[in-house]
């Protein structure tokens, strides 16, 4: 049985770890009581400069990083971020330079360019950079809800009329709406070239079947044409004709000449 003395001991004495718990115990409810205080310190230092409005500025300014102060939500669309001027964006097409050569269709990666190129039948125009155009776009269409915005048909365009805008805000209530239609001929108008190029097509045909028969007929024997009589010859060609007879050539005689002489013959005894 444990003594008397022994048991008032363990309860009226704290042992030296209890007391190191206390203060530790204290020192957390301390840092809450900081920590909560710089937090709230600074959610009303930026409340208290929220009374004024961050200015715009293009992200490539220098100073852009350095606004720290005041509202910096927009109230779009009346407020709009300055886009930068390599931004990659909508696209356009300036029909007037586009010479139809249908290399920004290859190249897309994503197949939304879609071209109707009708052949012209002589030159159509010049671009501004001076490329000719010898033919028409039926349709050029750019479905923009397709498009990677990679770029790459704009760094193709050899007229460089096909541009990637600083425009950003195309939304639309249908999708539909995202193809973009840079034909700058109407239905009517396509379908008049057209028939021009086919109308110009079949005359080269009918103009090639026509030469081809003729030609058979061209290439016939002709009736020997009479025999024209000479040109009267005139007293001083005549006199030179009899003046002078014709020499005869010169009997042919070989180069060659044998180095040998041929041994005489013996004397008949
Ligand atoms: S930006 Fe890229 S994805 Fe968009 S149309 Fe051009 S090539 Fe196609
Ligand atoms: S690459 Fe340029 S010029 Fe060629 S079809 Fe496309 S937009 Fe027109």
């Amino acid at each position: 049985m444990p003594s008397t003395k022994s048991c008032a001991n363990r309860i009226h004495r704290p042992t030296q770890p209890s007391i190191f718990k206390m203060k530790a115990y204290f020192q957390s409810i301390l840092d809450g009581i900081q920590s909560t205080r710089k937090g709230m310190a600074l959610t009303w230092k930026h409340a208290w400069a929220a009374r004024n409005q961050r200015s715009i500025q293009n992200i490539q300014d220098p100073d852009y990083f350095n606004q720290k102060a005041g509202i910096v939500t927009l109230q779009y669309p009346q407020q709009q971020i300055p886009t930068p001027v390599n931004g990659r964006y909508q696209l356009h097409n300036e029909m007037d330079d586009c010479i139809v050569c249908d290399k920004c269709v290859k190249v897309c990666p994503v197949d939304c360019i879609e071209i109707d190129p009708i052949k012209a039948t002589g030159l159509v125009g010049t671009a501004s950079d001076g490329s000719p155009i010898r033919l028409y776009a039926a349709k050029f269409d750019i479905d923009m809800s397709k498009c990677c915005f990679c770029g790459l048909c704009t760094t193709v365009c050899p007229t460089e009329c096909l541009t990637m805008t600083s425009e950003y805000d195309f939304s639309v209530f249908d999708v539909k709406e995202h193809n973009f239609e840079f034909a700058n001929l109407t239905p009517e108008q396509a379908a008049e070239k057209r028939a021009l190029y086919e109308q110009f097509v079949a005359e080269k045909e009918a103009a090639k079947e026509a030469a081809k028969t003729a030609a058979p007929m061209q290439a016939a024997p002709q009736p020997a044409a009479p025999m024209q009589a000479a040109p009267a010859q005139t007293e001083t060609e005549q006199t030179n004709t009899e003046e002078k007879p014709a020499t005869p050539k010169p009997a042919f005689k070989p180069a060659f000449k044998p180095s040998f002489k041929p041994k005489p013959k013996p004397d008949a005894e």
